[in-house]
């Protein structure tokens, strides 16, 4: 833990990824910040990170292409050199009932959700292999452990997270790469606003009486989580108490999957 890493961070413009960044900007490792993002909100980005003691980059590339996971490791070592912790973290949503989802969004998700994590892996993995250390942390959801109605794409794309971070796990146990899944209910986060939004308007609640009902309806803690607590748990996943947690599916979810 006193050691630096180079840490990529997908998706790590906004929300989840964007406090996992700065929590390890904060513990004094090298992080790439990479998202969807616009010159400005990059360059507004940079300037956020930059009293941090690591060092930074930023790539805009898109992930829901190998070619696009490509460029983001080349511009990964690059900015802060090879990473010896992965964290896949980019993900998007869409909802609607199986019998009407859009093609083009169950490719999509499966692509950037599920596809980018293992394509990233897979790039990354020898390097960390042949230096005997490495962390691999799947930001999966509660939605890869059980289901919700209206989120087919989104089940099998978390649900197959959970299993590809099992498999790294057992294929790199021999060299002190441990490999897990992250496993939110509710965070706060703008992923989470168009849900709230269609609960507000079918509803003709407030904002706020839509969350606490969204939230409510599934976690017996009708709290959401903070994003900083997903990006505590991932330093501990990467400290030295934690090299023998491999394989897991940890819920942060308010009691959700216990149910
Ligand atoms: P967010 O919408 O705030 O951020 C998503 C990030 O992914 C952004 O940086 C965006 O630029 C990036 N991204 C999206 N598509 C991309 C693409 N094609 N190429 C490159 N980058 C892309 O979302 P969030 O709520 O912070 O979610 C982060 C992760 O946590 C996701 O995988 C999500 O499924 C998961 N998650 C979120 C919640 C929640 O309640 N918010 C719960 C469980 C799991």
């Amino acid at each position: 833990q006193n050691q630096s890493h180079s840490v990529l961070i997908t998706g790590s413009t906004s929300g989840i990824g964007l406090a996992i960044a700065h929590c390890f900007a904060r513990a004094g490792h090298h992080v790439m910040l990479h998202g969807l993002a616009s010159d400005e909100t990059a360059q507004a980005l940079r300037a956020e990170f930059a009293g941090y003691s690591g060092n930074q980059g930023f790539s805009a590339a898109d992930i829901s292409t190998e070619a696009g996971c490509a460029q983001l490791v080349a511009d990964t070592r690059e900015a802060i050199g090879n990473p010896s912790i992965l964290i896949n973290n980019a993900g998007i949503q869409h909802t609607a009932p199986a019998h009407e989802f859009p093609a083009e969004k169950w490719q999509q998700i499966l692509a950037i959700n599920l596809s980018a994590g293992f394509f990233l892996s897979r790039d990354l993995l020898p390097a960390m292999r042949s230096n005997g250390w490495g962390r691999i942390i799947n930001i999966a959801s509660v939605h890869g452990l059980v289901a919700s109605e209206h989120k087919s794409a989104y089940c099998a794309a978390k649900h197959g997270l959970v299993g590809l971070t099992k498999v790294l796990a057992l294929e790199n146990a021999d060299r002190n790469i441990t490999a897990n899944a992250i496993c939110p209910g509710w965070v706060e986060t703008p992923l989470i606003q168009p849900q709230i939004e269609n609960i507000a308007r079918e509803q003709q609640v407030d904002l706020d009486t839509a969350r606490a009902e969204l939230v409510g309806a599934k976690q017996p803690m009708a709290r959401a989580t903070n994003p900083s607590a997903i990006g505590e748990l991932a330093l501990y996943l990467c400290g030295e108490f934690a090299n023998t947690i491999t394989g897991a599916a940890l819920p942060v979810d308010g009691g959700w999957s216990a149910q």
